[in-house]
């Protein structure tokens, strides 16, 4: 069986559509939230080095704000499209759901590739972004932040560039900012803190202990190097990384911090020699290890490697890294499949804690933030994993079914339905 351009879009709505059925939810709210609030596409106009103007296609995209303002990143890559920021933005409003962070879901994404530009055309693509957008976001409206492709210094620009065009300073209207403008500590390293911190608990519920299990890594940018440090710190062994340059292997584990400063200069792991021999890098899925992270891009977990995976737990770093059919595989495999909206929340959850003190021109210390972090992650997990038991469901069914009941309250209450 061949499962060909998934469409992010249509998973997104279909997990929605499964799990208010499950919770039997008035035929509204699926009504309302299988679609974004409101979208936006803007053309970007912007002088390249060699002189010339390129214009560059952008979104927005702003899927419910009935608990809050939409919140969510941007990312910048060359396969941007309308429906991805679309479906990412309905992943983020569950995100928040999962976490009870004050937020509905919010998305956008710029078409390039990062790679191909000089820092002064990534920041004058920043700040058009920013000055494209500036109508639709706000502190209180939307909050964009960090995705793939795009950092702290980004944000600093978007900061920047939305008080120059809106007459307004509003720090926390971008977060993921850097720590010497307005950025939270602990912000940087949250996402790949909370996946190691999430992977250890359901490792846990499984009777294996992360300091005694293999793990096979996928993605190495800001979510990945983080999740590697911390698993690292955990006593895990990644004996397998891949990124979009290459699949190495170390049966002795890898020297994490040599690889992570290795990766942090030349923004990818091809080069790295810390490692035994070489493998094709999509071939990571089906790594035979006992703990497999997909800490890189959607839709690489599909039907076509879903029955050859040997990983006993997957916990999802990346958003929408598994296919809906491959997922009812890995279900009825009895593999353990933490979901993204969990699994990854760490980072929306103190980009909420870097925005509220933005608010309170306050600042908390790097362990006051982890721990904050640490707490609301895992008494999602075990509320989530409470739910599952109790309803013989999977885990992302779980989760989906406590985040649509909250977004599906607040809209009851606000009168939307
Ligand atoms: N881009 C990250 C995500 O997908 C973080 C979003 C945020 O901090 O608002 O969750």
């Amino acid at each position: 069986m061949k499962e060909k351009n998934v469409n992010v879009l249509e998973t997104a709505q279909k997990q929605v559509k499964q799990a208010c059925d499950k919770l039997a939810t008035d035929p509204a709210v699926y009504e309302i939230l299988k679609n974004s609030m409101r979208t936006l596409e803007v053309s970007i106009p912007v002088r390249m080095d060699d002189g010339s103007v390129k214009s560059f296609i952008g979104y927005r995209a702003q899927h419910n704000d009935a608990i809050g303002p939409f919140k969510g990143g941007v990312r910048f890559h060359q396969n941007v499209n309308m429906d991805e920021v679309k479906a990412l933005a309905t992943w983020m409003t569950f995100k928040c759901g999962v976490m009870g962070v004050p937020y509905g879901g919010g998305k956008g994404g710029v078409i390039v590739d990062p790679f191909q530009l000089s820092e002064g055309e990534m920041e004058r693509l920043a700040r058009g972004y920013a000055r494209a957008v500036a109508p639709i976001v706000g502190e209180k409206i939307d909050i964009p932040a960090p995705d793939v492709g795009t950092n702290g210094q980004l944000m600093a620009w978007m900061v920047d560039e939305h008080h120059k065009t809106t007459g307004k300073f509003e720090p926390g209207a971008y977060t993921g900012k850097p720590v010497s403008f307005y950025g939270s500590l602990a912000r940087t390293e949250a996402t790949g803190y909370g996946i190691a911190n999430i992977a250890k608990n359901a490792a846990e519920k499984l009777g294996m202990d992360i300091s005694k299990s293999t793990i096979a890594l996928q993605g190495f940018g800001n979510v990945g190097s983080f999740t590697a440090k911390y698993i690292d710190e955990l006593g895990g062994k990644i004996v397998a990384v891949a990124d979009h340059t290459a699949g190495l292997y170390n049966s002795q584990g890898f020297d994490i911090p040599a690889l992570a400063e290795y990766a942090r200069e030349h923004r990818c792991i091809k080069g790295f020699t810390g490692y035994e021999s070489e493998f094709p890098k999509e071939e990571i899925i089906t790594y035979d290890v006992d703990i497999l992270l997909p800490c890189a891009l959607e839709n690489v977990i599909t039907v076509n490697n879903a029955n050859d995976i040997k990983a006993k737990l997957i916990t999802e770093g990346a958003n929408g890294p598994t296919t809906i059919e491959a997922d009812e595989i890995l279900n009825k495999r009895g593999i353990l499949v933490v979901p993204d909206i969990l699994a990854n929340a760490g980072g929306v959850t103190v980009s909420y804690f870097e925005w509220v003190q933005n608010l309170m021109r306050y600042s908390w210390t790097f362990d006051e933030v982890q721990q904050k972090q640490e707490d609301s992650m895992l008494k999602a997990f075990n509320d989530i994993w409470n739910l599952k038991e109790e309803h013989g469901v999977s885990m992302r069914m779980a989760a989906y079914m406590m985040a649509i009941k909250r977004v599906a309250d607040a809209m009851k209450l606000r009168g939307w339905y």
